[in-house]
């Protein structure tokens, strides 16, 4: 930072334990410190200057972009994941524009149509090396955005990129160097990647109760056995009485949300007490998260995450639009890997000079990487210019859009 434009350091007021510019272990290619923003202050601006990132607006969450206006995209969904991170970081005297950069670059490397896209990009990736979207997330802020003269991707700082990096499969971690170590060693990742973990945890389990019920496919009465709804939803009738449906729901995943991050604070608040860290690094050594819910919070949780996995994630109708978006991603896949000269001019030249280079897994990687990159609508559009099947349902939402 440059003293003569900043008077002050933010960063300054921040536990011994928190990421901090002046002891980051740097960028793959080193810049000069940015003359009036921190170094994570930067990353965060430069994540949302990516096309990366833009591209979030007209991707699926849960429920394929376009079928209700009313529904979160995965970019809505990461401003609500970056806001909750950053109000639990600034409540843990943690870095709080770090947390703010991994939660805004956590879904970069989605694939259109949410995790059935992900899964159908996987199987037809398994002959090639597979498709993770943390792998792919951190892919495309190492290498895949194109807009700096001297270099690939956004030269992010290390702890950027290790927050980013959720999961990794040890298979893939050694060739992803010292930003995957602890995926071989072990080890945790910094204190501002582990809370935005759960940051994003908070915020899907609470906006696919809101989406949910919205749509229909899930009911008050269903959600009445789970205590993290159960609970807040009598206080809110108690309290008020009969309030409009939306407005009760609204209040109730309001005091969900704020259950959850008050426990986290305080749960990880006690951990921190005890484990007692002067260092960032002493944080990452410690054998366990030391950033968590409680006991009982985290089973709340888990009741409420296996409960959407059955009646929303697995809806007949969620379930049907997963499956066709399943047979679009793959037809794409196979029709790219036949006929590479139909993919953008730059990209068809890419492919070829990796099955030069590397041959057809390299080849195979272009054309996951240019899938990836694809909102639902561009999939779509795509899938019926080349005139393939498997798309008529995409985008009919479900029956009872509220
Ligand atoms: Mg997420």
């Amino acid at each position: 930072m440059d003293p003569d434009i900043f008077v002050f350091d933010p960063e300054a007021a921040l536990a011994p334990y928190a990421s901090r510019s002046g002891i980051s272990r740097g960028r793959i290619h080193p810049e000069p410190p940015p003359r009036y923003r921190t170094e994570f202050q930067r990353d965060r601006d430069r994540i949302v200057h990516s096309g990366a990132f833009r591209r979030l607006e007209y991707k699926t969450q849960v429920f394929v972009n376009h079928v209700g206006d009313m529904y979160r995209t995965r970019l809505t969904h990461t401003l609500e994941v970056a806001q909750i991170a950053r109000g639990i970081a600034r409540a843990l005297r943690l870095n709080e524009d770090l947390a703010e950069a991994i939660a805004l670059a956590h879904d970069l490397g989605h694939t259109p149509f949410g995790h059935a896209g992900q899964e159908a990009l996987d199987a037809s990736m398994r002959p090639h090396g597979g498709f993770e979207h943390n792998r792919q997330s951190l892919r495309v802020v190492d290498a895949l955005e194109a807009r700096y003269a001297e270099f690939d991707g956004l030269n992010l700082c290390f702890e950027t990129r290790e927050g980013i990096l959720k999961h990794c499969a040890r298979a893939h971690a050694r060739a992803l160097g010292a930003v995957a170590a602890r995926f071989l060693d072990g080890g945790q990742p910094s204190l501002e990647a582990q809370l935005t973990n759960l940051a994003d945890e908070i915020a899907y389990n609470n906006h696919d109760v809101d989406d949910g019920l919205r749509s229909g496919l899930i009911t008050i009465d269903q959600l009445r056995g789970l205590d993290l709804f159960a609970a807040p939803y009598q206080e809110v009738a108690l309290r008020y009485g009969t309030l409009p449906e939306r407005r009760h729901v609204a209040e109730t995943v309001r005091r969900m949300i704020d259950a959850e991050v008050g426990d986290l604070i305080a749960t990880s608040r006690d951990h921190i007490a005890r484990a007692a860290p002067c260092h960032p690094d002493e944080a990452r050594a410690a054998r366990t998260p030391l950033i968590a819910f409680s006991a009982a919070m985290a089973a709340k949780n888990l009741a409420l995450k296996r409960f959407l996995y059955r009646a929303l994630y697995r809806h007949p109708q969620v379930k049907a639009m997963n499956e066709e978006a399943q047979k679009l991603i793959a037809a794409l896949f196979a029709h790219f890997m036949a006929h590479p000269d139909d993919l953008p001019a730059a990209t068809a030249q890419k492919a070829r000079n990796l099955l030069d280079l590397e041959g057809i897994d390299g080849q195979a990687r272009t054309v996951a990487d240019h899938i990836a990159g694809m909102t639902d609508r561009y999939a779509i559009a795509q899938g019926e210019r080349l005139g393939l099947s498997g798309i008529p349902v995409v985008g009919r939402g479900p029956a009872q859009v509220r």
